[in-house]
Formats: structure tokens, C-alpha cells, sequence
């Protein structure tokens, strides 16, 4: 298994350039909306357990329209339309979206967390882990019950980040406040806090 998990770790840290295993999640979801694509929308059966589920959310209704086939996108949405017409016209309770999508993307986070947790013991896969610009979700998924040292070297890759908030927030005090400049890093780190913070 952690074979399988370096190897990921590798290829998403090669390939994306966000969070590693939020690419490693948003692969898994591609190529499930990707397969829904090719084959799926003249799967009637398929189509019509979607549209009963509310169909998609709305990131992955978009997702969807920008990587699938203008003539899949049309199916596929006027079928969720469709229920969700009729179901107005009949006067029936609003149905709630329950994402195909974002269950996919779930039961993915879950066997990651499950084989990061087998694997946190591992110095190729802490290497790994120490390389992979984690979000702060993941961070915390990486980081559950890891070895205190590694949790701690891990969340040690953000501590220019705090500084920096630690001093952009300083300098506003009003004792420092038109004496000290903010400096470029500090004027970034909002910028930067948002990418760490852009969770699912
Ligand atoms: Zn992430
Ligand atoms: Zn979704």
C-alpha cells in the first residue's frame, strides 16, 4: 500500500501545484466525471440515479460542463432539470443535492487518511509528505496520530507563513503603525493563508 501512496505522492508532487493530495483527490473526481462522459450519459439507468439525487452540486455541475462533450453536458443537465421541474410542478418537497461527485471525492479522502495513517512511520513517505504543500485539511489528515516530531515538521513548514501574519498584524498596532513598512512576504500572507485554508 505505501508503494501505491509514494507513488502518488510522487507523481502529484510532480504534476500539480497546489496541495498534493487535494490533486490527488481532484484526479479521482475527473475521472469519475470523465467516465460519467464517455459511457455514462447513454446509461439511462445512471442518469436517472443522478438526476433522483439532485443531480450534481453546483462545482461539479461546472466541472462537469467544462471537461465533458457539449452533448453530454446538454443530457445530462436537461435530465436533472427535468426531475427538478416536474418535481416543482407537482408541488412535491425540494429534493436535496446528494453529489455522486463529492461522495467520490469523500470515499478517496478517506482510504488516503487510512493509508497516510498505515504509512506515517515511513521516512520515504514523511519525506514525501514534507515536500507536498499540504492545505490545512490535509495537513491535519497527515498529521493524525503521525509521531509527534514528524506531526511538528510538518506544520513546521508554515511557520514563515504565521511570521509573516504574526507581523503584518503587528505593524498595524498603533504604536509601530507609519514606522515599520510591511515587507512583500507580509503583504502575501493573507494571499497565502487563503491557498492553505481553500478546503473542501
Ligand atoms: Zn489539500
Ligand atoms: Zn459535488
Amino acid at each position: 500500500m505505501s508503494t501505491s501512496l509514494r507513488y502518488d505522492l510522487e507523481t502529484a508532487i510532480k504534476e500539480g501545484e497546489g496541495c498534493a493530495l487535494c490533486w490527488l483527490e481532484q484526479r479521482q473526481v475527473s475521472r469519475y466525471l470523465q467516465g460519467v462522459s464517455n459511457d455514462g450519459v447513454n446509461n439511462i439507468p445512471l442518469r436517472i440515479r443522478l438526476a433522483k439525487r439532485g443531480g450534481y452540486c453546483a462545482e461539479h455541475s461546472q466541472q462537469f460542463a467544462e471537461l465533458a462533450h457539449a452533448l453530454s453536458s446538454a443530457i445530462l443537465l436537461e435530465s436533472f432539470l427535468k426531475q427538478k421541474l416536474e418535481n416543482a410542478m407537482a408541488g412535491k418537497r425540494p429534493i436535496q443535492i446528494d453529489c455522486e461527485a463529492c461522495e467520490i471525492l469523500s470515499d478517496n479522502r478517506d482510504s488516503y487518511a487510512k493509508s497516510l495513517r498505515r504509512s506515517n512511520k515511513d521516512q520515504a513517505i514523511q519525506d514525501l509528505l514534507l515536500n507536498a504543500r499540504l492545505c490545512a485539511t490535509h495537513l491535519q489528515i497527515a498529521s493524525h496520530r503521525a509521531p509527534p516530531l514528524f506531526a511538528s515538521q510538518l506544520s513546521g513548514e508554515y511557520n514563515d507563513l504565521m511570521h509573516h501574519l504574526a507581523e503584518f498584524i503587528r505593524k498595524y498596532d498603533y504604536r509601530v503603525a507609519g514606522k515599520e513598512q510591511h515587507t512583500e512576504a507580509e503583504k502575501q500572507s493573507i494571499r497565502n493563508a487563503l491557498k492553505l485554508l481553500q478546503e473542501r
